[in-house]
């Protein structure tokens, strides 16, 4: 079952089920859905998981969880891994120096981690809709990554209609012809004159307004999301972090029960929440490093034990999937170690004054699973360039994790890198990383100029992209947005 991390209001049900905490994401008080207890792996479960695929050990960890949903339609959402690149390993873990290994999380149809989660997520999400015979529309603001994978996975899918915010400008070309090529009738892509920040309050103020809420409700459709708090995203973020550790067993680096490093390029911390619960599961993790950018509001708290955003303005940098302040996953975090009343006092805190303060006990615990450091993109680029050099292409995220091996990492284990993004999506910045200079490409030529010098192919997918017919080219101001999508939703 699962529980609020801010506590109960006395009008939601205090508990419920995973369908009810996927379909209803948001709990009482703005709190969200977190487990109740967490499944631990019995004794031997990673070795005897060795002779097992990658989609036995992710239906063995959904049934460890006992989510209400049947096991049919969990094998069905599963099988989506099939169309990955390797459909025996969806995500490869790749040995780059005898103690660093890369977890490649972006062989999915976008090229970015979020298909590990969002693929199987939306079948589900969709199956529950069209068996109880009720309409959803998911709403999305993205930097970028969010976008292209929602409207994969819902494209075409019964009593799902999907709208997806993103700022004009402030993404890849790759990213955002992935998003206004997207074809499917229950799809709308709207381009927001502003940045990430402004598509993202604007996507609040949406879900605030009186007359929208009114429409929709005329509309018989109901409003879910599918951003990464929803916990049926999450618990598909568990298992590609066991993966690798089984992986490390098979490839005969450690022995059951040894430890090893997980590291994130971390943003709203969906990813290494995954981590911290696997860990918590059993899973012989040492520390879960956390990776940032220059917007280091992460590396602070897990520092400091302070959370301050008062005086911070978000910052532009080369990895912008992790440019971020409300990094909203570390509540359930806060609420796993400190309980639902501390965890409200605390999110009051920051909301009031921008501001909450651990203290020594609570920071002490949080550094018994985690530690953090961020790096700029002056670092990125140069980590960039130096191990393409030795053969190995890490994109401007999966970067920042360099700062954290050569820096946190403390003991003489192995750790574990979660890539997060293919070079594809990033292509202008990988050739400024090579060329080391500060001209901006296309990324059509970019593309073309990186995977010449390395030798890369660039999978159909992306080339294609820029011969695609162009199905959503509105680009409006904030003000428009209601209207754009009400008479989206009317057809
Ligand atoms: C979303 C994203 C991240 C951040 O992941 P979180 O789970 O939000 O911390 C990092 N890198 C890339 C490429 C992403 O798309």
């Amino acid at each position: 079952m699962f529980i609020e991390t801010r506590g109960n209001d006395g009008k939601k049900s205090a508990k419920v089920e995973f369908s009810y905490a996927i379909l209803n994401p948001s709990a009482s008080f703005g709190g969200l859905y977190s487990p109740e207890t967490l499944p631990k792996f019995a004794g031997s479960f990673f070795t005897k998981m060795t002779e097992k695929s990658y989609k036995e050990l992710a239906l063995e960890i959904l049934r460890l969880f006992h989510v209400d949903i049947e096991e049919s339609v969990l094998k069905e959402a599963l099988d989506l891994y099939d169309g990955f690149d390797d459909k025996n390993s969806p995500a490869p873990l790749v040995k780059v120096k005898s103690d660093l290994f890369v977890n490649e999380l972006y062989h999915g149809p976008t090229r970015a981690f979020k298909d590990m989660a969002l693929q199987p997520f939306g079948y589900i999400l969709s199956h529950l809709a069209k068996k109880r015979n009720e309409k959803y529309l998911i709403l999305a603001a993205t930097s970028g990554d969010t976008g292209p994978a929602t409207l994969e996975t819902f494209e075409n899918k019964e009593n799902i209609k999907v709208v997806c915010l993103y700022p004009s400008g402030g993404t890849s070309d790759v990213q955002r012809l992935q998003m206004v090529t997207a074809d499917g009738e229950n799809l709308k892509v709207i381009g927001i004159e502003g940045n990430f920040d402004d598509a993202q309050s604007a996507l609040k103020s949406l879900l605030a307004s009186e007359t929208f809420k009114e429409s929709l409700k005329k509309q018989n459709i109901n409003l879910s999301a599918a951003n990464s708090v929803n916990f049926g995203r999450i618990i598909f973020q568990i298992v590609y972090h066991v993966s690798s550790y089984i992986e490390l067993l098979k490839q005969n680096v450690l022995k059951e029960g040894e430890k090893f490093y997980i590291t994130v390029p971390s943003g709203n911390f969906g990813n290494a929440l995954g981590a911290y619960y696997a860990k918590k599961m059993g899973l012989p993790v040492e520390k879960i490093l956390i990776a940032s950018n220059i917007n280091n509001i992460l590396t602070e708290l897990l520092t400091t034990g302070v959370y301050d955003i008062s005086g911070k303005k978000l910052l532009q940098s080369t990895s912008p999937a992790m440019d971020i302040l409300i990094s909203s996953n570390v509540e359930r975090v806060l609420f796993d170690k400190f309980g639902a009343k501390r965890c409200k006092e605390l999110m009051s805190e920051l909301i009031s004054k921008k501001l909450y303060k651990l203290n020594k006990d609570e920071l002490e615990s949080l550094r018994e699973d985690f530690d953090a450091v961020y790096s700029d993109d002056e670092f990125a680029l140069n980590a960039i360039a130096k191990f393409a050099e030795n053969g190995y292409v890490l994109d401007p995220h999966t970067a920042t994790c360099i700062k954290a091996y050569e820096t946190i990492k403390q003991k003489n284990i192995p750790c574990v890198i979660c890539s997060t993004a293919e070079w594809t999506k990033f292509a202008p910045v990988m050739w400024n990383a090579l060329q080391n200079d500060k001209i901006k490409y296309s990324d059509k030529v970019a593309l073309e100029n990186f995977s010449k010098r390395l030798n890369l192919r660039i999978p159909k997918c992306i080339s294609s992209l820029f011969e695609k017919e162009i199905k959503h080219p509105d680009v409006v101001k904030k003000s428009e947005i209601e209207k754009t999508i009400t008479i989206f939703l009317k057809g």
